[in-house]
């Protein structure tokens, strides 16, 4: 078979879900466009409540979109559903562990949910990659939280699919967990297996990652190769303490500036671009007497906004 050059292709994405008694409808996801290279460690990043486990719930088959095309493995999800599903394996953010099996039970149920033929099972296998072969024969509710995240790898595995999905995988796992898992996904991948995986850590998206797509309030804000994202995302904050309070951010030159509740003054600015020095020079000019100043790294949520920030037109009016 000749292998499709994306794993996955997303365009014009809609999900909004129905008003309830208790709350208004939601756009989830407004117009997302996503092509997700086959091949790759792909990273989707965003705050919560961007639309990423949206996102890959449509992907899984778990929601309905409400507009757009999705393609998996160049299988469309409306025209071949079942194809679509067989390319895919999504290993979701909750850990949701059949307490009444034992992980090899666990794993033989799944593969036969999907149709995998006794002959072609790989239940040892899988057990043993993940760390799991003294624990085949034990009921699962005797597994760590660790153990029963990475059971959930190795179910998501069992019909062999070319695309993993992982939904938030650390959430709550320790750091020797956090690396064997990253090794096995890293070793998957060597195999040819495409990995999406959803993180709200910049760092794990960092250091896993060839191509980072961020996400924010349902829309796709920078998709890019995760080097060429990490030089854009070089920003830096200087936090200036007024001799007096200030009741409102003014403008500084071209950056961008908030108001912190105390009455700081935050301005933001990329480090390719300007430094402090020409920084204060503009909040001088603005007005505001600085009594103290401190810089501070960002954090993803100043990235997103900065990344979604337009910079004020200062561009010179011609006559
Ligand atoms: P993320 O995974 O990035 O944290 P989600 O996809 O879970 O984001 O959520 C995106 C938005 O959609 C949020 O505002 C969330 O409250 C809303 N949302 C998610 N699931 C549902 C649902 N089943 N019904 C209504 N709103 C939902």
């Amino acid at each position: 078979m000749e292998l499709p050059d994306n794993a996955i292709e997303a365009r014009g994405l809609f999900k909004t879900y129905p008003a309830t008694r208790q709350t208004p409808a939601m756009a989830a996801l407004k117009g997302i466009d996503l092509t997700i290279p086959r091949g790759s460690i792909f990273g989707l990043l965003g705050p919560n409540g961007a639309g990423k486990s949206t996102f890959i719930n449509i992907l899984a088959g778990l929601t309905r979109k409400t507009e757009g095309t999705v393609r998996i493995w160049g299988r469309d999800i409306d025209e071949r559903p079942r194809d679509a599903r067989a390319s895919i394996g999504v290993v979701p953010q909750e850990i949701a562990a059949d307490v009444f099996f034992t992980p090899r039970e666990s794993l033989e149920v799944q593969a036969g949910l999907y149709g995998v033929p006794k002959g072609q099972r790989r239940t040892d296998e899988l057990l043993a990659a993940l760390g799991l072969t003294d624990k085949a024969d034990a009921y699962v509710r005797q597994l760590s939280g660790g153990m029963k995240r990475r059971l959930m790898v190795a179910k998501a595995m069992v019909h062999n699919p070319p695309v993993l999905v992982l939904d938030e995988p650390t959430a709550g796992v320790d750091v020797e967990l956090r690396r064997q898992l990253w090794n096995y996904v890293v070793s998957l991948n060597q195999q040819g297996v495409t990995i999406v995986l959803t993180t709200h850590y910049l760092e794990e998206a960092e250091s896993l990652c060839d191509t980072i797509a961020i996400v924010n309030r349902g829309q796709v804000v920078a998709c890019e190769p995760t080097s060429q994202l990490l030089r854009r995302l070089d920003t830096r904050t200087v936090v200036v303490t007024p001799e007096t309070p200030l009741a409102s951010a003014p403008h500084v030159g071209r950056f961008e500036t908030r108001l912190r509740p105390n009455g700081d003054l935050a301005v933001v600015f990329k480090t390719a671009e300007a430094g402090v020095e020409q920084v204060l020079a503009d909040v001088r000019a603005a007005g505001v007497p600085v009594k103290d100043l401190r810089t501070e790294d960002p954090d993803l949520e100043d990235v997103f906004v900065s990344l979604t920030y337009a910079a004020p037109d200062t561009s010179p009016v011609v006559a």
